[in-house]
């Protein structure tokens, strides 16, 4: 009674203004091609929607993807939008933290890159350095540009005991850096499974067995060049086949 059908994965949008003052929403191919190569099928969701229509979207997912991009309003863990905070787009922001609080009380499972791995803090109730370079003391670069994605900014140590370890099959990798904010409290339901040799983190993901992990490097960006980011994706995809088919069975 296997479901052959490939699991639902949900990538909320960006707002994107055309030349036309037009509102449209849009995503880097790069999510969905590696959600693809993964076995998963990866939908795109639209901002602007009713939270009853966000919901009946969820209850259909295996998973949910929480892709990078522009800085979180800062008014979502309660401090004032500093100078170097960058550009804000408060409708993603709404959407990915309705979806995401969601998602995690209903165990489902949720994978955060980037953006995505602030997402997921904030919505869990943890807090973000507004800008690295003004907040925080490193003689690292973090802060590359798309041109430089697959640039291998600098070094992660990844706690040996964490999903993210096993997953990978390592505890140090070289990774890509396109972030000038990064995770500050941690969310209580959430832990620091990796960091950079500056204590920036690099990783978070669930304290239970739950698959809610969080990266502030970018795996899609890397899976042609390492092997291991692809894993990240299929652990990601078969844990969302598998609480489809627990939901699906009517025991969820
Ligand atoms: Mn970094």
């Amino acid at each position: 009674m296997a479901n052959e059908l490939k699991p639902l994965i949900g990538i909320p949008s960006r707002s994107i203004w055309d030349g036309d003052r037009n509102l449209r929403f849009g995503l880097l191919a790069t999510y969905t091609r590696a959600v693809d190569l993964a076995g998963g099928a990866p939908i795109l969701i639209p901002l602007q929607l009713s939270e009853e229509t966000l919901h009946d979207i969820l209850t259909r997912l295996g998973g949910l993807l929480l892709a990078g991009g522009v800085d979180i309003d800062p008014k979502e863990f309660g401090e004032e939008l500093l100078p170097a905070c960058g550009e804000i787009d408060t409708a993603r922001d709404a959407t990915e933290l309705w979806m995401t609080r969601w998602a995690l009380a209903e165990r489902q499972p949720i994978f955060g890159i980037c953006r995505g791995i602030q997402t997921l803090n904030v919505a869990a109730g943890g807090s973000l350095y507004q800008d690295i370079a003004s907040q925080l003391e490193t003689d690292l670069k973090h802060d590359y540009r798309v041109p430089e994605a697959k640039v291998l900014a600098h070094a992660v140590n990844i706690e040996p005991d964490s999903r993210l370890a096993r997953v990978l099959g390592a505890t140090h990798v070289e990774v890509n850096s396109l972030h000038h904010q990064a995770v500050k409290g941690i969310a209580p339901e959430l832990r620091a499974v990796a960091h950079a040799p500056d204590g920036i983190v690099e990783a978070v993901e669930a304290a239970d067995d739950r698959f809610v992990v969080g990266v502030q490097f970018h795996p899609e960006w890397l899976l042609d060049e390492d092997g291991r980011m692809a894993r990240l994706f299929e652990a990601f995809v078969s844990s969302a086949r598998e609480y489809r088919e627990i939901k699906n069975n009517g025991t969820g």
